[in-house]
């Protein structure tokens, strides 16, 4: 590793319209911080910066949803995700968010630097105009006939039906999502950034001189570059976002893409006033950590702005992963398909060390992964609990029950001790080459071979045997035990920092050094250690059943909003509908109607009558829980006699794709026997 004489860390901004999940953790956020804990841990000076991003179409579409500024929308998830990475432990030196004043000063200061060396071209294109609500519209906004398959409700960027991307003047009967008039195309001017321009020094760049960056950013990068690059708007029409800072702009704000990643700087800026040497300095080594879908923003457009700017350095590095899937399917914010780091802080108080480490070991570092709740139960189970706790727990429990916990005093080592001790050296090297070069799971597998490594020694030696006639020989047994014990409470600290905080609590160690991990001799003789308690749980099947059947519920949830909405029967005249004549209800009765399964006998009061009616719900509600409900009823339906039981009437229900059924009721207690029309 080149040596810098700093780090600036920048994570992915997480989009402040949905709470974060396992997703982005095992993605961006696990990683960034795990390289961060052991930079510090080596001693560097490093900080490493996040916030919300907190423009874009969809938090304006989501807030005009709730019927709630999109203030209230950033809100809401910038409070949510900034106190779940607290608790999740992940150590951020600021968590910023790019609706901070700061950030609007840094951002338009950064437009106008590039506007006034003329590093933008400008530009007039036609775009759609809802001319009721006097705006124009974002291609989300806009809705319409897909010309490929004849979906009818394509967005303006996409067909969701048949995937193809679209242009919203590609739409059929176009239609405004803001007030369903027709828009019209109207000019409007906006500011590119010519790419093109930086396509050959891109190239030299990252091509040639960053060989050593991941296949897949590699990869994606020099598809990009072998495609050609297209000058980008930097600006659009919309009235949330950072103005542009231009007279005669009014109604224009920064492209997301463009103001998101300055939010690094504006973050940085509000953590320190010394803000500069970690952008401007080439002895800061910069490395964003991102998802897979921010490739060519981090690798290729940022870097390109920050060229253009000409004061700023670039980066290192951009350790981008791949996807992480949940239980076979692509995690999805909108589809509720996620396990979302809040509800799991809720739900398994105490085990944040568990989902780091699950997260870490299957990390989607080269393709994309899969996350299932068993795999995490076996991670948790067959891992921490049976390899790490267990030989951390015998460890102290024998230096306790033989030697009152303190760290006994070694007599001759065998080749056998000494090679066991050169071993924790050679795995703390192999952990740090791994991190060094972003390779988090080999790192973390490697760190865990030192715990395997623990067990097979104590198992290999029996200090619990040897203890009846050779109490010197036991000595030293616990004296290396205790040795690999330290340098794990040091090279596990990345990964699982709240477990190797109570061990180190345990070894009555405060601090440690990274480099201090592999030395043999961290624990002096003498030194009093505690007996510890167990480090992890095992975690039940009926926890994990619980967690499965919550997603099932989501899977048939979503199947029923997905469902088509059945086709409209074939007219009716207005005559032949006021022939119905329907009436507010009330149950007073129910009883089941033996021998089915479906049916129930119900006694209504309609208004008119009292009456018998036989109703096909027996499968959705219970006798005890239809007295006294309201409903609506069609009354002059000609009486049937179902299963001997003179029916007269229906009673109206919905009922959707999965079969729930529900009453049509009238929403305020309006008298029975009223007529619905
Ligand atoms: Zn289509």
């Amino acid at each position: 590793m080149k040596k810098f004489k700093r780090h600036l860390i920048t994570s992915a901004l997480p989009y402040a319209n949905g709470p974060i999940h396992i997703g982005h953790l095992a993605g961006v956020y696990i990683p960034s911080d795990i390289y961060t804990r052991y930079l510090r841990l080596r001693g560097e000076d490093v900080i490493s910066i996040c916030g919300s991003d907190e423009h874009g179409v969809p938090i304006t579409l989501k807030a005009r949803k709730e019927g709630i500024t999109p203030q209230e929308v950033v809100d809401r998830y910038h409070s949510l995700n900034k106190k779940a990475f607290e608790d999740f432990g992940i150590a951020f030196d600021i968590y910023s968010r790019t609706s901070n004043k700061i950030h609007y000063e840094t951002a338009s200061e950064f437009f106008k630097t590039l506007y006034d060396k003329g590093e933008f071209i400008e530009k007039t294109s036609s775009q759609y105009y809802d001319e009721e609500a006097g705006c124009f519209l974002a291609d989300r906004y806009i809705t319409g006939g897909c010309p490929y398959c004849g979906n009818e409700n394509a967005y303006g960027d996409q067909c969701e039906k048949c995937g193809t991307s679209l242009n919203a003047t590609d739409l059929i009967n176009p239609k405004s999502a803001i007030s369903g008039s027709a828009p019209v195309l109207k000019d409007t001017l906006h500011w590119y950034l010519p790419l093109d321009k930086y396509e050959g020094w891109l190239k030299k760049w990252i091509l040639e001189e960053h060989t050593e960056w991941k296949p897949n950013v590699y990869g994606q990068c020099k598809s990009w570059l072998d495609q050609g690059l297209q000058p980008r708007a930097v600006s659009r029409d919309l009235d949330w976002g950072v103005p542009v800072p231009l007279e005669g702009a009014k109604g224009k704000v920064l492209y997301v893409w463009f103001d998101a990643p300055i939010g690094y700087i504006s973050a940085t800026k509000e953590l320190t006033n010394d803000w500069e040497k970690y952008w401007k300095d080439p002895e800061t080594s910069m490395i964003h950590f991102i998802g897979k879908d921010n490739i060519v923003f981090h690798c290729i457009i940022f870097p390109s702005m920050l060229k253009a700017e000409g004061t700023y350095i670039l980066p290192q590095n951009v350790p981008a992963n791949e996807f992480l899937n949940l239980e076979g399917d692509k995690i999805s914010t909108s589809r509720n398909w996620a396990v979302w780091l809040h509800e799991y802080l809720e739900e398994f108080p105490g085990k944040q060390d568990s989902l780091r480490y699950a997260l870490c070991a299957s990390a989607p570092e080269t393709k994309d992964n899969d996350f299932t709740w068993k795999e995490f139960q076996a991670r948790n189970n067959n891992e921490l609990v049976a390899i790490l706790g267990n030989f951390i727990n015998r460890t102290l429990v024998l230096t306790d029950k033989y030697f009152n916990s303190h760290v006994p005093t070694p007599g001759k080592l065998t080749d056998y001790d000494t090679s066991t001790l050169n071993s924790i050296a050679t795995l703390k090297q192999s952990v740090e080459n791994n991190i060094e070069t972003f390779r988090f799971r080999q790192a973390l597998a490697e760190a865990m071979n030192l715990a395997r490594l623990g067990n097979k020694y104590l198992a290999d030696t029996e200090p619990w045997k040897v203890i009846r006639n050779d109490e010197e020989r036991v000595k030293t047994i616990l004296y290396v035990s205790l040795q690999i014990t330290a340098s794990l409470a040091i090279i596990l600290e990345p990964f699982i920092p709240f477990s190797m905080d109570k061990l180190k609590g345990w070894l009555n160690i405060d601090s440690l050094r990274w480099d201090e991990a592999g030395n043999s001799q961290l624990l002096a003789p003498g030194h009093k250690v505690s007996s510890g308690e167990l480090m992890f749980s095992k975690i039940e099947d009926d926890v994990i059943e619980k967690q499965i059947q919550k997603l099932l519920d989501t899977k048939k949830a979503n199947q029923a909003s997905l469902a088509p909405v059945l086709s409209q029967k074939e007219d009716v005249s207005f005559d032949e509908f006021s022939m119905m004549d329907i009436r507010t209800a009330t149950i007073l009765e129910a009883e089941k109607v033996a021998r089915t399964t479906k049916l129930m006998k119900l006694k209504v009061d309609t208004g008119i009558d009292v009456r018998t009616i036989v109703s096909g719900i027996a499968e959705h509600f219970t006798v005890e829980e239809l007295p006294g409900r309201k409903v609506s009823v069609i009354v002059n339906l000609a009486p049937r006699t179902i299963k001997g039981i003179e029916s007269k009437g229906m009673i109206l229900l919905a009922e959707d794709a999965t079969g729930h059924m529900t009453f049509i009721v009238s929403e305020d207690d309006i008298k029975n026997g009223s007529p619905v029309r």
